[in-house]
């Protein structure tokens, strides 16, 4: 008999999930996570700490109020690396103790060390201090996430050149920073730093960024970046990186127009941290980005009892995703048949202004060759707007023609990432623009946007002699 139902490699989002509901289902599960604290990525360098990030910089430099109060308006005039750190390690607490009481009371086995495979069914733990112990299994779950991407030519050095994860722990922030990479990771960061004050440059070697995001929604988002003054440097080659003589990096660009700034930011790419799992002892490889492949609706990787789940599968490399793919993991080892997820699930991206997005955008339609209307909703229409001082943000919604069924929204201003939820519904439910157009919404609300746009899709498409 195996020493355990289940081994999970990793204490992320899919691989708590994944452990949570093997135990709901009576399982004798062990999750294995080299770090000293549970969480993964996303608690401790990924999602958790740049959100706080993000809310500690909103509260502190008063931006939400700006538009009422004016530019100059500011909660704390000097704010520093130190108050962004306060609020993050207070808020990561919370989170690990959250999901160390979640495994305790689900009576999920934790250990700590660096997990490999033996064989196909055996794991090996190796802790800190060298101390080893092998574990049978009869599943395992690979759940192991991806960890910055750092290429030799970069010349990280923990001082003024960092990482994705190294940014977190910056001593001081900066007066300047080129954020190198403008993928959703670079994007918050560089609008997080710039909501700050800190003038900041963005170079992207591609000629547009975001592509998943419908264009119209990213020409708004751009336009508001560019106003106040940050740098959005597209189609820009990097050649290298030197240091000048005060010891600034110098991005040098293929175009011959450098930029130098105090701290530079390396954030163009992940990879999965399958390097050292010993994946050739258990019948598997990684593809070159670290990256395992699975059958994406079972989760299964080519050894059957073996699944993987998370970002170490790519696309779309979400927390929010992670964690449904590590429940249905569980459920298909385990017998059960869970209910597929919806065909749509929302994107957030946490600049500031912050974007999400669900469904199809307006060039997919396009290219679906379906008959589609769209319609816009400015935020300042609001009277909820107007009560919070809002100049900008904007909800795009997309009809189809033939059936006036929702095809997809997109948002971009304050509060998207919630208030997209409605949409999801909506889309998921097959609903159409009736459903907008008929109910009461609480008023006043960001939400009245969603009616606003879609009476502004209905005036354009459908309105015949009864116009609403
Ligand atoms: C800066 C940043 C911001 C993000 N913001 C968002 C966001 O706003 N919303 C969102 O949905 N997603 C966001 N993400 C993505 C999100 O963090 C990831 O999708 C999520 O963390 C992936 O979860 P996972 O289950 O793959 O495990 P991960 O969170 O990647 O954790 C994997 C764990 O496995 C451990 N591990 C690795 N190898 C071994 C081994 N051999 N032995 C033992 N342990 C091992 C690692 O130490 C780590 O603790 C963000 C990511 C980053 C980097």
């Amino acid at each position: 008999m195996a020493d355990f139902d289940l081994i999970v490699i990793g204490s992320g989002p899919s691989g708590r999930r994944a452990a949570i509901q093997a135990a709901k289902l009576d399982k004798k599960v062990l999750v294995v996570d080299k770090r000293h604290r549970v969480g993964g990525v996303s608690v401790h360098t990924g999602t958790i700490p740049s959100k706080t990030m993000r809310e500690t910089v909103l509260n502190l430099s008063g931006w939400r109020e700006r538009g009422f109060y004016g530019r100059a308006y500011r909660v704390k005039q000097d704010i520093s690396a130190a108050d962004l750190q306060e609020r993050m390690t207070k808020t990561l607490d919370h989170e690990v103790d959250v999901l160390d009481h979640q495994f305790a009371r689900n009576r999920v086995r934790t250990a700590v060390g660096q997990a490999s495979f033996v064989d196909p069914t055996h794991v090996r733990i190796e802790a800190e201090g060298g101390e080893e112990q092998v574990h049978s299994a009869r599943f395992v779950l690979i759940a192991c996430g991806t960890r910055p991407y750092r290429p030799a030519h970069i010349p990280f050095n923990g001082t003024n050149v960092f990482d994705s994860d190294e940014i977190l722990a910056m001593p001081k922030l900066p007066r300047s920073l080129t954020v190198i990479g403008a993928g959703v990771i670079g994007v918050e960061y560089a609008t997080i730093f710039s909501a700050l004050d800190v003038s900041v440059t963005l170079v992207e070697p591609r000629p547009t960024f975001l592509d998943f995001v419908d264009r119209e929604l990213i020409e708004e988002f751009t336009h508001e970046l560019r106003d106040r003054n940050m740098s959005l440097r597209l189609g820009s080659e990097v050649t290298g990186i030197e240091f000048d003589d005060h010891g600034r990096p110098v991005c040098r660009i293929a175009s011959g127009r450098d930029v130098v700034s105090e701290v530079l930011m390396f954030a163009a790419g992940r990879v999965g941290e399958t390097d050292t799992l010993n994946l050739a002892a258990a019948g598997l490889e990684a593809d070159k980005r670290g990256r395992v492949e699975v059958d994406p609706q079972t989760l299964q990787t080519k050894v059957p009892h073996i699944y993987a789940a998370g970002d170490v599968i790519g696309f779309p490399s979400l927390a929010s995703t992670s964690m449904e793919q590590g429940r249905l993991a569980a459920c298909h080892a385990f017998g059960l048949q869970p209910v597929p997820p919806p065909e749509y699930f929302p994107y957030g991206i946490y600049s500031v202004p912050e974007i999400s997005t669900v469904g199809m955008s307006e060039e997919e339609v396009k290219k679906r060759g379906i008959p589609y209307e769209c319609g816009i909703a400015r935020f300042r229409e609001t009277s909820r707007g107007h009560i919070m001082g809002l100049e900008t943000g904007m909800m795009k919604m997309i009809f189809s023609k033939k059936t006036a069924r929702l095809l997809g929204v997109h948002i971009v201003g304050e509060g998207a990432t919630e208030l997209i939820h409605i949409g999801q519904a909506v889309l998921n439910l097959k609903g159409t623009i009736d459903y907008f157009m008929e109910n009461t919404f609480n008023y006043p609300t960001l939400a009245e946007a969603y009616k606003i746009a879609s009476l502004d899709a209905w005036n354009r498409a459908f309105a015949t002699s009864t116009s609403r």
